[in-house]
């Protein structure tokens, strides 16, 4: 498989090459030339143990990686060491099927594709030689996840941006505890928009991202909403086993439209989903985008669930490419008319729809909390606030033509105020969690622009 740019001006590469470049070096993202229709390997698939499905999925994407070291690359990602008990077990609760996505070391979905990237790098620079500077920006999980996926990795250092004092207590030591020599942390002044805007300046930079060697772990690179497609149809054939149902439905909670989006990935190659479920909270642009057609900024508000708190969708650009046709052209004028009025809109079809793939609703705090305390009630189950807006979501949009899977994208242990506001006890809890606290930390304070941070590299790597 190889890889183009939504912005049409890099291209064709290998996957390799576009894990490597993350952003696209025209300020687009990588997408693959074309979507493999899996259809008729389903029945094989659905019998597979989650790595060996992981590996026929992800080979048909990274043709370029010899099926032996692709096999010992997802082992070492996805072992029971990493992964306790397992990377994406389905339960039920009540009414739903929940996808439990936080087995990993930061008790986060991130860490399911942070965990590959970072044995992806490590592959990549074993074979190349020479060494990758990895910048990041954080609204919480995304950081932690980061860092743990290359902590003390031979030929790779971190620089983890997060808006100084806008995640939450368990987040920010979640990042600053790791004190590995590669690992560096960076309290910026301003909002986790500002974090992105500092990375696009700087990944934008061409000149300065060769030099620099710099590398990306947002959800613009690809390796990442791979990583993400194999839980949608491991889950769905779980569930399918179940229920006996034809197909299912995913609720997703998303703030930079990865998860998603790689969702969407799945069941345009054929996995047996018959719609996706987009949840957000009150940072609505995505939902009011699948029931107007129009994507426009608003305010960024936080809320309970600080992951989501974002208004610019990163991953959106690729959903656009293919909503535009696959027109490099058409979407860098789209890209282009957001970036200058704030607002860009494409045409309903004959039901009023943006994408019938798709149906989207947002959750208040209000409704967050309810649904933490119902769940909790009936069902003896804690949910996370990002977690419980996708199930509030689901409850109301869902219908009950399919079984609904919703994705627990954190531990409720991570979030513990959301979780003692909503129930009234303190049993939003993990050990890994009550640990942190008592640990030593490191980090930096910037302001909020991108030549400090730019500085603070250069003067990191010796440039
Ligand atoms: C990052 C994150 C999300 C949102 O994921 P996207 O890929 O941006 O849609 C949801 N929940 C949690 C806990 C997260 O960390």
């Amino acid at each position: 498989m190889k890889y183009k740019s939504t912005r049409g001006r890099v291209g064709l590469i290998d996957f390799q090459d576009a894990v490597i470049m993350g952003l696209g070096d025209d300020g687009g993202l990588l997408v693959p030339q074309s979507i493999p229709d899996v259809r008729g390997r389903l029945k094989h698939w659905s019998g597979l143990e989650y790595n060996d499905l992981a590996f026929e999925i992800i080979r048909l994407f990274a043709g370029d990686i010899p099926d032996a070291d692709l096999r010992s690359i997802i082992n070492r990602s996805y072992s029971k060491v990493v992964f306790d008990p397992a990377v994406a077990p389905v339960v039920k609760t009540g009414p739903l099927h929940v996808l439990e996505l936080w087995h990993g070391p930061t008790l986060a979905f991130k860490d399911v594709a942070l965990q590959m990237l970072g044995n992806l790098f490590e592959h990549i620079l074993s074979r190349r030689g020479g060494e990758l500077n990895i910048l990041g920006a954080t609204s919480g999980d995304t950081g932690s996840a980061a860092i743990y996926g290359v902590r003390g990795r031979r030929g790779i250092r971190i620089f983890i941006m997060h808006p100084a004092g806008r995640v939450s207590p368990i987040q920010e030591r979640q990042m600053t505890t790791v004190l590995d020599e590669n690992v560096h942390n960076i309290a910026v002044d301003g909002s986790f928009d500002d974090c992105q805007r500092i990375m696009k300046q700087i990944a934008g930079d061409v000149e300065f991202k060769r030099a620099a060697r710099l590398g990306a772990v947002n959800s613009v690179n690809w390796a990442r909403v791979l990583a993400q497609i194999v839980y949608f149809f491991s889950a769905a054939f779980d569930v399918q086993k179940s229920t006996g149902a034809a197909g299912v439905k995913f609720s997703v909670p998303t703030g930079n439209f990865g998860d998603v989006l790689a969702g969407w990935y799945a069941m345009k190659m054929g996995a047996p989903i018959n719609q996706l479920i987009l949840a957000t909270n009150a940072n609505d642009i995505l939902s009011r985008f699948f029931n107007t057609g129009v994507y426009s900024t608003g305010k960024v508000y936080q809320t309970s669930s600080p992951s989501m708190d974002i208004q610019v969708a990163s991953n959106f650009e690729r959903y656009l490419y293919y909503k535009v046709g696959e027109d490099p052209q058409k979407l860098s004028d789209m890209m282009n008319q957001f970036g200058s009025t704030g607002s860009l809109g494409v045409p309903l079809d004959q039901q009023g729809k943006v994408d019938a793939d798709f149906v989207a609703g947002a959750a208040d705090e209000q409704q967050v909390l309810d649904t933490i305390a119902k769940h909790y009630r009936d069902y003896d189950y804690v949910l996370d606030p990002h977690t419980a807006v996708g199930v509030s979501t689901a409850m109301r949009l869902a219908g009950d033509d399919a079984p609904v899977i919703c994705l627990a994208t954190a531990h409720p242990a991570k979030f513990p105020s959301a979780i003692r506001k909503a129930t009234g006890q303190d049993i939003g809890r993990h050990p890994a969690i009550d640990k942190l606290m008592n640990l030593p930390t490191r980090c930096l304070n910037l302001p909020g622009e991108a030549s400090a941070v730019k500085d603070l590299i250069a003067a990191t790597i010796g440039l």
